[in-house]
């Protein structure tokens, strides 16, 4: 295992590697039964916004806890339409963290709000409440958490937030799905926002969703979704098309029935490395959260690219997310940005994500291991 080999291919970092022997950081996993359901779809002739949509949206309602699923066609959407349908706009402030996938920020830009950065709890890596708090002005009118690698931020500390000073909440869920608070599932405090891309915990190739118990915002959600019309050509307000396929909701729907046994192994996957890691700062998970390991993520004090090549020889793929913060990002600087935001930072130089997906074998969570520890 492990031999560089020059017949195999290369990889995004350049090192040439076995396919075959490679762990690698993500599997999207799909089965004969979505195949069925996409060929049953087309089949069906109704291929958008259809009755497998709803049916998804349904579904997708009832596991995270709420009334109403909002299926959309990406999680960049679902975060744009959340925040449009808050009627936050131009002059509005939205805080959020900058250690996280570029779209939480974007989709605040894009309503032409004002993304606010505040810094991150070093153990969670999630948005710190302290640090958000110290963040708010007469213009904050939404608090983005986003919960990250799959493990809920402190809810608790947020809401009081946003009830103290009357903000909205919209929880980027998008690498979340499963994940709870107190045994509440992340995307029923506050507006939800999922993703459905197919590294996530669930896939419907791209896709996503808004979760809500309110009526009337799920109703400005579908209209944002559909060029701002409840019925066909008349269009009440400006909206986009924001689609889903019903190609995607039978992909979604065959993927959700499986989701609470693929996180169940990402939990076991997560606990075997954390037990049998040495040397290396292993993930905390907060005693009041359930962490569904989306990515689980070390921490590497030294040369971290020289770590990571030495375990891609060992044929264990790892990632890094996010090599920068959302505010040194060359969009955001040309913006003016000039934050100074520390434990982001930090964390951006530090974290390495290893394999922890449903996938793995016994053998391969020993390999990953024996990897790391020769580091
Ligand atoms: C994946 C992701 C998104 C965006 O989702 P897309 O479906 O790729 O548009 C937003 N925020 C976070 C934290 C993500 O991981």
């Amino acid at each position: 295992m492990g031999i560089l080999d020059l017949s195999g291919f290369q990889n995004p970092t350049g090192l040439f590697v076995r396919k075959e022997e490679m762990i690698r950081i993500a599997m999207p996993l799909i089965a004969e039964e979505e195949k069925r359901a996409v060929m049953q779809v087309l089949d069906s002739g109704q291929l958008a916004q259809g009755a497998c949509v709803a049916e998804f949206e349904r579904a997708f309602a009832a596991y995270i806890g709420v009334k109403h699923a909002i299926a959309v066609n990406s999680g960049t959407a679902a975060l744009h339409a959340a925040l449009l349908a808050h009627g936050i706009g131009p002059g509005d402030e939205v805080i959020t963290s900058p250690f996280t996938f570029i779209a939480s920020a974007n989709s605040i830009l894009f309503t032409g709000a004002k993304p606010v950065f505040a810094d991150i709890d070093p153990a969670t890596y999630n948005l710190d409440p302290g640090q958000a708090a110290a963040k708010i002005t007469s213009r904050t009118r939404a608090i983005m958490p986003v919960h990250l690698y799959g493990q809920a931020c402190d809810m608790d500390a947020f809401a009081k937030l946003a009830r103290a000073h009357n903000l909205v909440i919209v929880e980027d869920a998008c690498q979340a799905h499963g994940a709870a608070f107190r045994g509440r599932n992340v995307g029923a405090f506050g507006t939800g926002c999922f993703s459905f891309y197919p590294t996530k915990n669930m896939t419907t190739a791209e896709g996503g969703a808004i979760t809500t118990d309110d009526d009337a915002l799920a109703e400005r959600l579908r209209m944002i979704r559909s060029h701002g019309s409840r019925e066909r050509y008349r269009h009440e307000m400006l909206g986009y098309n924001y689609r889903m396929t019903d190609l995607q909701a039978a992909i979604g729907l065959a993927q959700l029935r499986k989701l609470e046994a693929w996180n169940a192994r990402r939990i076991e996957n997560a606990r075997y490395l954390t037990e049998h890691l040495r040397n290396v700062a292993k993930p905390y998970v907060m005693p009041e959260a359930r962490h569904v390991f989306h990515q689980y993520t070390i921490r590497v004090e030294g040369d971290r690219e020289a770590a990571r090549a030495k375990l891609h020889e060992q044929g264990v793929e790892t990632s890094v997310h996010y090599p920068a913060p959302a505010h040194r990002q060359p969009v955001y600087v040309q913006l003016g940005y000039r934050d100074d935001l520390p434990e982001a930072e930090r964390a951006s130089r530090q974290v390495l994500s290893l394999p922890v997906h449903p996938s793995l074998t016994p053998s391969d969570l020993e390999q990953i291991a024996q990897a790391v520890n020769a580091l």
